[in-house]
This record gives C-alpha cells, structure tokens and sequence, in this order.
C-alpha cells in the first residue's frame, strides 16, 4: 500500500539519473533515502556492526564507515557482507583506502575533492575499479576543507566553489567514462547549502545527497538540517539525505526519517497531533503526549493519533485521527475513526489510547496496511 495521496503536492522531483548502492536505489524515482554515519572505529568490527544493526533498526538505509587506517580498510569486507544495509567507504587522503573499499565489497565510495589532490592522477585506476565491480563514487564537498584553488579563487567556501570543486572532480572521472556518480556540496549555513544545492542540480543529472555539515548539537543542528532540505525536497532536490548531528547517529536517522515524513516523502509510522496547551488545557498535554508516545514508540503501522487539552480543537483533531483523545474536567472522551467509544478518567487515557492503538494496530495488519 502506498501513501495516502496529500492534499496539496511538493514541486515535481528533480530528474536525475538513478545509481544503485548496493541494493538501495538512489535517483530517478527512487524514494529519497536516509543515510547516517557510524561513530566507532571502524576497525573494531563487533562495535561497529552492533551500531549498524541499531541504525538498521531505526529505519536507517544507507551507513557510512570512516575509513583513516589500514586497519579500518581490513575490517571493510566483513563489516560490507555481515551489515544489513549498504555500507559506504569514506574515504580522505589515500587512495590506497578506495581500492581496498572497492575490493571489500562495499556499496560505495565517498571521496573529497578538497583532501584528494593525490587522487586526481589515480582517477583512470579508481575509475575502473569502480566499474568493474560496480561500485558507485560519492564525489562529497564539504566547506571545511575545500580545495585550496577553489578557496583562493573565490576568497571563502561560496555555493559557487562549492558546485566548481564538485563538478571538476565529476569531469576527471566523466574523461575516463564513469558517470556512476552521486554528489553532496555540504556546507554548515543552511543558505549557503541551499543555494549552492540549487545551483548543483541546474548543471547536471547526477542523484544528490543532502546534508548540512557540521550541523551542530543535536537541536540546533536538526532544526538547521529540516529548514535546509525541507526547502530544497520541497522544489524536488535531493535523492538521499544525512543529518549531521553532534549526537548518536540513530538521532540523525530519526530526525531524517521525521523530515521525510512530514513532507509525504516517506509513509508516515507513528504521529502524534498534540495541542501545545494554553490556560484552557484541563489536563497535563505534555505528560499525555510524552506518554503515549514512548507507549507507542516502535509501531509498524502508519497510525495518527490526537492528544488535546480541550473541547475547543479537540473533538475535531481527534475526529480526524485514528484515534484520539479530547480533555476536558478530569476525563478523556476517546475516539476511534471518529466515533467517540468512551469517556474514561484522566489517569486511565493514556492505557485507554494504548490498548485501542493495538487494537487498531492490529486490524491494520490484518488488512496488510504494513506489509
Ligand atoms: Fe488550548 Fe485546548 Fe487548543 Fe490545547 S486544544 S491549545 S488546551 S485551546
């Protein structure tokens, strides 16, 4: 089953080419993915694969390893054939490391034009290695270490730099007939990204992969990275997408995954419309909200559910969810699909909206809405 058509649409997707990574599409019309990165060394298997598999588990489809050391490229094979999804190489500096990726099995290669000025005569080798086996190059800018050309060309990490320094790199590997290309021109600035994003996607047809780098601490930067591709996923740019957070990388999965789903671009799991409160509320909203989310955290199924503080919106709001709860005078009027089936106590809402979600839930499955 697919999404529920929205009422009012984003812009059309931009056209771009499609490329697999391993066994995730990413371009053309693919559904924009969700990637994040590991933070264990990478070297250190056992660590590494658990935090895969909680990423995994998190509804993450993409990961990348940090790949510094020689160490860190031995441990590539079994860490790309034991992970769930595909893992990619990132890979700074040594061109030895993009081999060893490729040879390992790995979905994909991250490199950086501005670290890899030892690269550009190794380009022809790298080229086809990479296409002999198949292997996709994500050719990754990052404001922070931008070639120095580029730098003293344009004085600063412009979006004008940042699309030269992408496509430049593109043309060293297009010269040898490798197009199996994906970009990202990260920068920290929102508007800066924006706008070097939208320039990025007027000059070619490569997929492009979203991220505002160094976002920052886990607020700022999620606010910062769903300002940036909640502009540029709602004029149809970007294929897949990292936030970067200075935060455990299954909270930048979560904030991408929410940033999918608020736009329709991603089916909607669990949501919860809840009334931020005000001197009308008759109950504790923030305590109704919180708790019934975390009793619901986990569901398959895409369910809507409407937590209120009083009889102003909430008979309606609670009406249009799945299920829903409208306050007032120490009790809960309860609604399924609409209907209210009971007035409860306060302290029996939370349990009440639990038990009928599963319920719910339930039914769901039943008629396959998960599948
Ligand atoms: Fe205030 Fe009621 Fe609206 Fe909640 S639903 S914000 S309590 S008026």
């Amino acid at each position: 089953l697919g999404m529920p058509a929205p009422l009012v649409s984003l812009a059309p997707r931009r056209r771009s080419r499609q490329l697999m990574v391993r066994d995730v599409p990413v371009g053309g019309d693919a559904p924009v993915s969700v990637q994040s990165m590991t933070t264990t060394v990478t070297a250190d298997v056992d660590k590494t694969l658990q935090q895969i598999a909680e990423l995994t588990a998190s509804g993450c489809q993409i990961v990348r390893v940090a790949v510094p050391s020689q160490d860190d490229a031995d441990a590539l094979p079994v860490i790309a054939r034991k992970s769930q999804i595909p893992v990619i190489a990132d890979i700074h500096f040594q061109p030895k490391y993009v081999f060893a990726a490729i040879e390992a099995g790995c979905a994909a290669v991250r490199v950086n034009p501005g670290n890899i000025k030892k690269f550009d005569d190794k380009v022809k080798q790298i080229a086809a290695a990479a296409k002999d086996h198949g292997t996709p190059i994500r050719i990754g800018v990052n404001a922070g270490s931008l070639d120095p050309r580029l730098l003293a060309k344009y004085g600063k990490a412009t979006p004008e730099a940042l699309v030269e320094s992408a496509l430049w790199e593109c043309s060293l590997f297009e010269e040898h007939g490798f197009t199996d290309i994906k970009i990202s021109v990260k920068h920290h600035d929102p508007v800066v990204m924006i706008n070097a994003y939208r320039q990025l996607a007027g000059q070619c047809d490569y997929p492009l992969h979203l991220g505002v780098t160094e976002a920052g601490p886990e607020f700022q930067g999620t606010v910062k990275s769903a300002v940036a591709f909640g502009a540029l996923l709602a004029e149809g740019i970007g294929d897949t997408i990292r936030v970067s957070l200075s935060a455990p990388p299954v909270q930048e999965c979560k904030v991408g995954i929410q940033i999918l789903e608020s736009l329709g671009l991603r089916e909607r799991r669990l949501e919860i419309v809840s009334c931020p409160s005000c001197g009308r509320a008759q109950v504790d909203v923030y305590r109704l909200a919180e708790e019934v989310m975390a009793g619901l955290e986990g569901m398959e199924v895409p369910l809507r559910v409407a937590v209120m503080g009083c009889v102003v919106n909430g008979p309606g709001e609670a009406r249009e969810a799945d299920l829903g709860v409208a306050s007032g005078n120490g009790k809960g009027q309860i609604f399924v699909k609409g209907e209210v089936i009971r007035t409860v106590p306060e302290h029996q809402i939370v349990t009440t909206l639990i038990d009928e979600a599963m319920k719910i839930a339930e039914r769901m499955r039943d008629d396959g809405v998960a599948s």
